[in-house]
């Protein structure tokens, strides 16, 4: 079970998340802070900013699940995490259009 089966509409969100063992929840967050992802006593847990629209709120969800599906989290090294945080953000961006340009050409 992967993002691209919930891009298909193969599977609902809820199905991944359940499949990740990860669970969403929208709080007040500063304006310039869209999401973030953090891991948990064993659950990945998502937090979305809920003054996002519809739009950006679904396109946030999916970057996050990007940083799970990519295995950013277990990666990340204290010590190097300033250094890797910015390469991380944009392989998660550019796995998600990946996967969209992948399944324009189905
Ligand atoms: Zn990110």
């Amino acid at each position: 079970m992967e993002i691209i089966n919930l891009l298909r509409g193969d599977i609902t969100q809820q199905d991944l998340l359940n499949y990740y063992n990860a669970s969403i929840s929208y709080e007040d967050l500063p304006d310039n802070i869209r999401g973030f992802v953090f891991l948990y006593r064993s659950i990945y847990h998502i937090i979305i900013n809920k003054k996002l629209t519809y739009y950006l709120r679904r396109k946030t969800v999916l970057h996050e699940l990007a940083h799970i599906e990519l295995s950013h989290l277990g990666q990340l090294d204290r010590d190097l995490f300033a250094f890797r945080i910015d390469d991380c953000e944009d392989e998660a961006d550019s796995y998600i259009q990946f996967l969209l340009e992948t399944m324009k050409n189905d």
